[in-house]
């Protein structure tokens, strides 16, 4: 928490990430960037008219929107993931994003310390002879963290999309908050006495649970995909 964003941001920018939804990891991806679409007139063309018409193609691939746009469960998912890469924890980066009726974003969070506690002071092992040299008893998780930030008055019949099935304290803190919805993506200590609280309580109180199938396996974000794609144009969008 001793970072400023301005850090990360910098330390970032001109990488391409990808990110892969069966994990948490965001990998700077090694690969050159994506090849240009952009078609450049050879130089024995006549000048370029400077009327517009229209392409009455069907085929033009700029007369028709976008077909491989993000679906809004695969956008909430991957700003889960994306915030997830905040996260200090060396060993696991949860993100969650919490989405009101209207689609709208009213709240993110990532498994963190909490606010004012130096993560550089406190423990982030997993294991210890004492607990009190773990992480457990200090770490805020992500569901906690995207509630306490809600930009809203409240999160009450919202649907929260998260990395990873809600432990059972997440669950009560979900179930307190209102929230009538968690969209997961792994469940992977399902077996573990936590799950099974917790989905014992987020049935009791009636809240819907189900995973997330992505549809890809991964979306890359090349920061260098402004300057490549698209045509030019008078706009700016
Ligand atoms: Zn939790």
């Amino acid at each position: 928490m001793t970072d400023l964003p301005f850090t990360d941001v910098a330390s970032h920018v001109e990488r391409t990430y990808t990110i892969t939804a069966l994990s948490t990891t965001v990998v700077p991806s090694t690969s050159m960037p994506p090849v240009s679409t952009t078609v450049v007139p050879s130089t024995s063309m006549p000048p370029v008219s400077t009327t517009v018409v229209p392409s009455t193609s069907p085929s033009s691939s700029r007369t028709r929107k976008r077909e491989d746009f993000l679906e809004w469960p695969e956008y909430f998912m991957a700003v889960a993931f994306l915030s997830a890469q905040r996260s200090k924890d060396p060993n696991s980066q949860v993100g969650a994003c919490i989405v009101n009726q209207e689609n709208k974003i009213v709240g993110i969070g990532y498994n963190g310390m909490p606010n004012g506690c130096d993560d550089d002071l406190l423990p982030w092992s997993r294991t210890a002879d004492d607990q009190l040299d773990t992480k457990y008893p200090y770490v805020c998780h992500a569901e906690l963290n995207a509630i306490m930030n809600k930009n809203s008055a409240d999160v009450k019949g919202c649907t929260m999309y998260v990395a990873l099935f809600p432990c059972n304290e997440c669950a009560k803190l979900v179930i307190q908050a209102g929230i009538k919805e968690v969209v997961y993506l792994s469940d992977k200590y399902h077996d573990t006495p936590g799950m099974t609280a917790s989905r014992r309580l987020l049935n009791m109180a009636g809240v819907q649970f189900r995973q997330f199938k992505p549809k890809r396996t991964e979306i890359v974000i090349d920061f260098n995909s402004i300057n490549i794609t698209g045509t030019r144009s008078s706009s700016c969008q």
